[in-house]
């Protein structure tokens, strides 16, 4: 197994800036965390902060421990300088495979040999991202959940051509960040958690779209009829409603047909409505708290 000091994190985005904050935080690893423009760094940045305010406010964590975290976060738009001495890369950019098979590509050319690259996707082949290096058994998924800094799971999910190494590399990163790991045995489109989250979502909006039921009670009626801790519709507005269409996408062309997403998800990604990100989405979160 391959000793890893330092990560890269690529996207600084819901996701990105929650698993920069858990590798620096719980794992102790130095991190740089890269996205294209400053302001999205910015943004991360302000999350993080915010993030590690809540701790310290709740006192599980000293104002030492907190600006120990900061300080090994670096951030930074060049790319070279994010992952040229990084052992583990960790892509979380959208969910796009071209967008994420040229970071795969560009990455390959600037990292160290031994360096493993790995996607946070939600639901992209991993051996298809991975063909973009020249260095496929190095790569696999390792799928954090939203927040990172909350949710216990990691799925790490091996590509046709992922080495046992990395596998176990990746798990044992994971578990230093305090994760729990799964592992996909085979490279399936939604892996295990979104291939039966997802179609679940994307029916709630089918309800909502047809006029079977309003928001709130298709809301209510899992929330308490199923035990889970937030409705399906609240749940796609904290995932995004851009990043929950991408997977409906990816399932109903790559699993089958059937996934096809429902207009109403398309309607309102059209419009910029993305959820909780946008401060609109099925709910208002500029006035919810
Ligand atoms: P997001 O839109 O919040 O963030 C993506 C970030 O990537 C943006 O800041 C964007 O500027 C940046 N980016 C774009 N091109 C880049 C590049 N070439 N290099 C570096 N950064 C780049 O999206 P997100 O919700 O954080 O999703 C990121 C990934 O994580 C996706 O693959 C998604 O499927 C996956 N994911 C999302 C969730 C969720 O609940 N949102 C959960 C698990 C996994």
């Amino acid at each position: 197994m391959m000793e890893v000091k330092k990560v890269a994190v690529l996207g600084a985005g819901l996701m990105g800036h929650g698993i920069a904050q858990v590798a620096a935080q719980v794992g102790k690893y130095e991190v740089s965390l890269r996205d294209i423009k400053q302001e999205f760094i910015d943004k991360g940045m302000e999350m993080i902060n915010k993030s590690l305010q809540i701790y310290l406010r709740k006192e599980k964590m000293t104002k030492a421990e907190v600006n120990q975290v900061l300080r090994r976060i670096h951030p930074t738009l060049d790319l070279k300088e994010a992952v040229s001495d990084a052992d583990l890369i960790v892509e979380a950019a959208p969910e796009k495979v071209e967008i994420k098979k040229s970071i795969f590509s560009e990455v390959d050319k600037l990292v160290q040999k031994d360096a493993l690259i790995v996607s946070n996707t939600s639901s992209i082949s991993i051996t298809d991202i991975a063909s973009a290096t020249k260095r496929p058994e190095k790569c696999c998924g390792m799928h954090f959940f939203n927040p990172p800094q909350l949710m216990k799971l990691v799925e790490i999910v091996r590509g046709t051509r992922t080495s046992d190494e990395t596998i176990h590399t990746v798990m044992d990163v994971s578990h230093k960040m305090g994760k729990e790991t799964v592992l996909v045995k085979k490279d399936c489109p939604g892996f295990i958690v979104n291939r039966i989250l997802i179609p679940a979502l994307n029916e709630a909006a089918v309800l909502l779209w047809e006029g079977i039921a309003d928001r709130d009670d298709i809301d209510k009626a899992i929330k308490l009829g199923l035990n889970w801790p937030m409705g399906p519709l609240a749940l796609s507005d904290y995932i995004g409603l851009d990043t929950t269409l991408d997977i409906a996408e990816i399932l109903a062309r790559d699993v089958d047909p059937k996934f096809h997403p429902c207009p109403l998800l398309k309607q309102m990604m059209r419009a910029g409505y993305l959820g909780r990100k946008t401060g609109k989405g099925f709910y208002d979160w500029t006035k919810k708290k």
